[in-house]
């Protein structure tokens, strides 16, 4: 089933989000949903907020990247309880993300390039390891919202500043997408 994203404004992204245990609720069917919201959304990575969960649940797939980034292919993967627990500042680089839940809004965001995880899989066996490359930029963007956070908070003051119209249209539902969306409450 597709589900309705929901875009800037909405409170579920600016929360905490919390650890979920093996029994949580029809939680397979619930991993299928994200994939199958994912993919109809043409997007590499989905957090549960963004379908208005506030539990730390993440699914990635860079498989349809596999064209560009053959080490992709195949690459389908969940990420249950994820923590980022060391940063290699040694090395950062700056790229342009985009977000679901921020349609139209491009910006380049610059990160640390190896990150060590810690996750449960989709059978809740436990990984630790570092990860580099696009897949670590994409886990920092996406394990960012299972925090509150999301990628415009990651950019300069002065950018910021540049695409607060964007964000101003964002919170007054003025958007068009590909996509189902949740629509805010109106004020
Ligand atoms: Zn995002």
């Amino acid at each position: 089933m597709i589900l309705p994203i929901y875009t800037y404004g909405q409170p579920v992204l600016r929360k905490e989000a919390q650890d979920i245990t093996a029994d949580y609720p029809d939680l397979k069917q619930l991993i299928a949903d994200m994939f199958e919201t994912l993919t109809q959304a043409d997007g590499v990575g989905l957090a549960a907020p963004q379908i208005g969960k506030d539990i730390r649940l993440v699914v990635i797939d860079l498989d349809v990247l596999k064209e560009d980034m053959p080490e992709y292919d195949g690459f389908k993967k969940v990420y249950i309880n994820p923590y980022i627990i060391e940063y290699d500042d040694t090395e950062t680089d700056s790229q342009e993300e985009g977000c679901l839940s921020l349609p139209a809004i491009h910006e380049k965001v610059t990160r640390p390039k190896r990150i060590r995880v810690e996750y449960l899989d989709s059978d809740f066996q436990l990984h630790d390891e570092w990860v580099d490359g696009f897949l670590a930029r994409c886990m920092q963007h996406e394990f960012d919202h299972l925090d509150g956070k999301m990628f415009v908070d990651r950019i300069s003051p002065l950018r910021k500043q540049l695409i607060k119209n964007k964000l101003k249209a964002l919170l007054q539902g003025r958007f068009r997408c590909g996509y189902k969306t949740k629509l805010l409450p109106r004020k």
